[in-house]
């Protein structure tokens, strides 16, 4: 493993393939410097022989004996003197293959199994015109012993070959000399080698130092951390790498800084919008789902991984199932609405794409309506009451002008009077709806003209008290005034709009309390606030229908509120008022015991600060 692992570095390769390449150029050279100077020897003896047989008479001189073998020891006697000058073993042998003369003691002996066979009898047969060779290893006294023969053709007059001149070179010094010539270029190869060995280490270090700089911080950067920068400075091209990495880094810091921030702020929005969104695959794999989805749907972060679209949505409808919702939007964006819990949700959904503008699922939007849904209801449930409230007193004011037209002057003028006066309370009646309808318009339209100042709380109450005695001495119900008439409550209020709330709920206490009641009316300071309590002891209100007085034309009793002049839309805009000022208005009442109503205001800051002191 860890073998494998350092011929994998290209250090080690490096240096390896360094080390081969001056291996093989050495080597090359060691071959070619040896087989030369191999040549340059035995080129050298036979060209020697060859001068010297050239250049003096002793080839011809042999020759000239015409029969060989009878002039043997004129042959010895040339050869020996021959042999003095030549350092070479010399051999004459003759048409017969008889050594006739030599400077050996292998004269007289048969050539074969002494001299080169092949030579001689290539010689003899003429198949050489001036010389011959042939190197071979020669055995004496069981040593070996490397030789080189040069022969020469011995030729008559006629260019007959007689005989042999045969010259036998000891190659030992020369082979020695060679050896050893190899061997001090092995020598000399070893260092060489070596320092190859340091150089090639070097020089890839040089090379894998940078390139394993770069690929540690390639790897950080892999990792997500960009503070990497590669320091080389060469001028080369792994200089130009760390420059294009330092580049990179910067480039890409950069595009994934974008695009994260780019994720964050989309994740934001997914994450706190207040539709579901949710994408699903054509498997139906959800591949997201924002928070407000998973809360409307029911289900966890976790299910997404697990659940299947369909097993999801299933519970809720059953025109939303993948197959439906990926027919329904083959043309485009499609819509469906469902309706779960008490709750409306409308979903819109379309296809989605992947860069080559393929399909590759489904997005949806998911929305909840109920509220907006809750305010369409209620603006035709509007509609409907107001055209119902209207038409009341129209239908009473009808009828009435109808039959006193009938009778003519002609009816009993009693009758005729309280006929006109029951029109006259209808049109009364209209007259209050319409003005109250036109208030609640402004209001809504926020078009109602505020005229606030700074007052007294105590004064207001105790003036519009005041107005409502009579109504309340009508039913013999005794207002109990519980605030003390003297002090100061300050507020910033719109006199009349304030005045005209207090006025509605004093006249609701006395409408909904029977004869004889008792009302209660209080006012103090609690903390920053002004409070003001209004309870009696009436008929109260069904703890079911309580959080509902504030709605427009609710009335518990219909026909009670009506016969009392109510018009269902006091507290209503009561409540809107108070708002303005930034206070609120509570409800509380249990049936036939009574009810109490708190309006809490601000109280004016700079007199307010005071009075808590
Ligand atoms: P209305 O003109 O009918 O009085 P409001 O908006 O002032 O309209 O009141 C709404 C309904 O709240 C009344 O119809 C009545 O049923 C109920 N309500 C208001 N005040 C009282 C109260 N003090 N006691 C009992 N019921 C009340």
């Amino acid at each position: 493993m860890a073998g494998k692992r350092i011929w994998s570095s290209i250090r080690w390769k490096i240096v390896f393939i360094y080390i081969l390449l001056v291996f093989i150029a050495t080597s090359m050279i060691g071959v070619f410097i040896m087989s030369q100077l191999e040549a340059y020897y035995n080129d050298s003896i036979s060209s020697n022989l060859r001068k010297t047989v050239a250049e003096t008479t002793i080839l011809t001189s042999i020759a000239s004996y015409g029969d060989l073998s009878a002039h043997r020891d004129e042959i010895q006697t040339g050869l020996d003197a021959w042999a003095r000058t030549l350092q070479n073993e010399i051999f004459v042998v003759d048409g017969h293959w008889e050594i006739i003369a030599a400077t050996n003691e292998y004269k007289g002996q048969s050539a074969h199994g002494v001299l080169e066979e092949t030579l001689i009898f290539k010689i003899l047969n003429g198949e050489y015109d001036e010389y011959g060779e042939y190197d071979a290893i020669y055995s004496r006294d069981g040593e070996d012993i490397p030789t080189k023969s040069v022969a020469f053709p011995i030729t008559d007059d006629t260019g007959e070959t007689e005989g042999v001149l045969y010259f036998r070179t000891d190659m030992t010094e020369i082979q020695k000399t060679i050896n050893e010539a190899k061997l001090i270029f092995v020598r000399a190869m070893a260092p060489a080698l070596f320092i190859t060995v340091i150089l090639g280490f070097l020089i890839a270090r040089s090379i894998t130092v940078p390139i394993n700089d770069v690929t540690k911080k390639a790897e950080r950067m892999a990792r997500g951390d960009f503070s990497q920068e590669v320091s080389v400075k060469s001028d080369d091209e792994i200089g130009r790498l760390a420059e294009m990495f330092n580049l990179l880094r910067i480039e890409l810091d950069r595009t994934v800084s974008e695009i994260s921030s780019e994720k964050s702020k989309l994740e934001a929005i997914l994450k706190n919008m207040a539709d579901g969104l949710i994408a699903v695959d054509l498997s139906g794999h959800i591949i997201h789902a924002n928070p407000a989805a998973r809360e409307m749907l029911k289900f966890g972060e976790n299910d997404i991984e697990n659940k299947h679209y369909d097993r999801i949505i299933e519970k809720y409808t059953e025109n939303l199932s993948l197959k439906t919702v990926i027919r329904n939007c083959t043309n485009g964006a499609a819509m469906d609405t469902f309706i779960y819990g008490g709750a409306t949700y409308t979903v819109r959904y379309d296809r989605f794409q992947d860069e080559n503008g393929a399909d590759i699922g489904i997005i949806m939007l998911l929305q909840d309506v109920t509220e907006q849904q809750k305010l369409e209801n209620m603006q035709t449930d509007f509609v409907a009451n107001v055209s119902h409230e209207l038409k009341t007193p129209l239908t009473t004011i009808k009828s009435y002008t109808e039959t006193l037209l009938l009778d003519g002057l002609e009816s009993d003028r009693n009758t005729a009077m309280e006929f006109l006066k029951i029109v006259d309370a209808e049109a009364d009646r209209m007259n209050r709806l319409v003005k109250d309808l036109l208030q609640l318009s402004r209001l809504d339209y926020k078009q109602e003209k505020w005229y606030k100042k700074e007052g007294n709380l105590i004064l207001l109450l105790s003036a519009a008290v005041k107005k409502m005695e009579m109504m309340a001495r009508s039913k013999e119900q005794h207002l109990n005034v519980l605030f003390d008439e003297d002090a100061h409550i300050q507020v910033d209020m719109d006199r009349d709009r304030i005045e005209q709330v207090v006025l509605n709920v004093l006249s609701n206490a006395i409408k909904y309390t029977n004869e004889k009641g008792r009302i209660d009316i209080d006012a103090y300071k609690a903390g920053r606030n002004a409070r003001i309590i209004v309870g009696d002891n009436g008929i109260g209100i069904p703890e079911n229908q309580i959080s509902r007085v504030f709605e427009r034309f609710f009335r518990v009793d219909k026909a009670r509120s009506r016969s009392a002049g109510g018009t269902g839309l006091g507290l209503a805009i009561s409540r809107q008022i108070i708002e303005e000022h930034k206070g609120f208005i509570e409800i509380e009442s249990k049936e036939k015991k009574g009810t109490r109503v708190t309006i809490t205001l601000p109280l004016a800051p700079h007199r307010g600060r005071q009075n808590i002191e």
